[in-house]
């Protein structure tokens, strides 16, 4: 089992200094020949239509439709949420290519702007406690979920922010940016 990092755009740096810390010695993705091998697949914030946009020219976005969920468990964090989404919303005019995978739907920058990021304490029950420190960068809000995603976590107000479909994982915020590896160890196990 490998566990690989999409490494486009974006926090991937810090998703990989999880892993390594957790012993995982994870492999830098931005190839479809560097799928082969990897089981588990983080997909890190950043600027989801970059992304979306990378994959699309690298020829990556069959080769990971073709596997997710099945033999390779992906983990989309923030932009790569969106990237996983079914149907996004508000997005740049002329559209973005994603995945479209989870049966999900997500509005993109929904608390607003750079400057409207914010940090929480957050409760996520299948972890246990100590609550997550919740860092939220421009983050997506999942609105609607399907009848096969368990939602894991929710903001005291109630917007979804992290939601499960059997392999397929997505957290709206940045577990790798919290100094907490509970999310990281939670997936690799998916
Ligand atoms: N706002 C970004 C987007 O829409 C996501 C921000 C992030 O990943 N921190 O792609």
């Amino acid at each position: 089992m490998a566990v690989g990092v999409l490494a486009l755009q974006g926090d991937f740096r810090e998703h990989a200094a999880v892993l390594h810390q957790l012993g995982a010695a994870p492999v830098e993705v931005r190839l479809p020949r560097q799928l082969a091998g990897v089981s588990h697949l983080i997909i890190p914030g950043g600027e989801s239509t970059t992304i979306g946009r990378l994959l699309d020219r690298y020829g990556m976005l069959e080769p990971i439709r073709a596997r997710a969920g099945r033999d390779l468990a992906i983990w989309g964090t923030c932009a790569g949420a969106i990237l996983l989404a079914r149907q996004v919303l508000d997005v740049k005019k002329g559209g973005q290519p994603t995945l479209a995978v989870m049966d999900i739907t997500v509005r993109r920058n929904a608390y607003g702007s750079q400057l409207d990021s914010f940090e929480t304490l957050l409760p996520i029950p299948l972890l246990g406690e100590p609550p997550l420190r919740g860092v939220f960068i421009r983050a997506p809000q999942i609105e609607t979920v399907g009848k096969g995603v368990e939602v894991l976590a929710r903001l005291e107000e109630g917007a979804i922010v992290a939601a499960r479909q059997g392999r397929l994982l997505v957290t709206t915020f940045h577990p790798e940016l919290a100094a907490d590896d509970r999310v990281h160890r939670y997936f690799l196990e998916l």
